[in-house]
């Protein structure tokens, strides 16, 4: 066997050779148990974890293909053989396993105090890319920080402050951006309470991905959003727009001249619905890639 014993669970079930594994063998063994875990994309997080393990903290998949051939030392098995359990049997996501997520142009550490960040609330990120120079951002719920420090990173002009009603979220959030040395202002609070929205500055734009997820619906989600990401983060209430029914008076009571909401599959109706009856103006809503219709957004004159 290579490396230390995985261990009595794997035996029965591990097909590696008596020679040491080679990386493009350890990633076509990985990938082949997590589909058969039902893990979706198994072979990208496959070469994600064994890339992890032969550069720590830098994973680059490209290099597997150049040295797919060398085989895993002892140490980097074992250390492969700890992230594939937890990947396979805990189903935690890779993201964690990683330490990092990217997001549009930055590299976030995230962990389980935060949501881990999605490709479809890059779309908010594009929404703050048309703000005129130097407008004022809100990022309600900034959970790692990832649209505030996205948006810090690629509009310089704009001052933007961040918000989140979980203590452990803004300690990742003020985390990445001292890591990432981006200028945002964070507050703890629900919501906009507690917010100076003039000292913020105008035009005011809110920005926000809140929970959404209707309670019922928690046991129908991939275990590794169910069982990894934050419950705060997820859930809001029986149809998943609680939050959203608070934020939106709340956007209109500081002033906010735009409002732009990440919301879930079908919730872009009674979202634009509650904008409108808000008093806000040329309410539309964005596609994600998936053709969801995934940010509704209204303005104020
Ligand atoms: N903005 C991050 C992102 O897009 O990756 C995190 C979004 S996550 C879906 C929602 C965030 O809102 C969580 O960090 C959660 O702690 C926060 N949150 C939930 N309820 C809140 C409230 N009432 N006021 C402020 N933040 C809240
Ligand atoms: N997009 C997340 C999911 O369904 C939910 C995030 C949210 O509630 N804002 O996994």
């Amino acid at each position: 066997m290579s490396g230390p014993a995985p261990g009595a669970r794997r035996a029965a079930t591990d097909p590696r050779p008596a020679a040491p594994e080679t990386r493009l063998d350890a990633v076509r063994r990985l990938a082949a148990r997590f589909a058969a875990a039902g893990i979706d994309g198994p072979r990208l997080d496959a070469e994600l974890l064994v890339a992890e393990v032969v550069d720590p903290g830098r994973p680059d998949r490209t290099r597997l293909f150049l040295d797919g051939h060398e085989p895993l030392t002892p140490s980097q098995a074992a250390t492969l053989a700890a992230l594939e359990r937890r990947r396979a049997d805990e189903r935690a996501p890779v993201a964690h396993l990683l330490g990092t997520r990217g997001f549009r142009h930055v590299d976030l550490v995230v962990d389980g105090r935060v949501l881990v960040p999605r490709p479809e609330t890059e779309l908010l990120v594009e929404v703050g890319l048309e703000l005129p120079s130097g407008a004022a951002v809100l990022d309600v719920g900034t959970g790692s920080g990832a649209i505030a420090l996205a948006l810090a990173d690629e509009r310089p002009d704009l001052r933007i402050h961040a918000t989140d009603v979980s203590p452990d979220a803004l300690a990742v959030a003020r985390e990445n951006a001292r890591r990432l040395d981006l200028p945002v202002t964070f507050h703890a609070g629900d919501l906009l309470a507690g917010l100076d929205a003039a000292a913020i500055g105008t035009p005011l734009a809110v920005l926000s991905n809140p929970p959404y997820v209707p309670d019922g619906d928690r046991p129908s989600l991939m275990p590794e959003v169910r069982d990894h990401d934050p419950a705060l983060a997820l859930f809001g209430g029986p149809d998943g727009l609680d939050v959203v029914r608070r934020l939106v008076p709340a956007a209109t009571d500081a002033g906010a001249a735009l409002l732009a909401i990440e919301i879930g599959a079908g919730q872009a109706p009674a979202t634009a619905a509650l904008l409108e009856a808000a008093g806000w103006r040329d309410v539309a809503v964005r596609d994600d890639l998936a053709g969801i219709g995934r940010v509704v957004l209204g303005r104020r004159p």
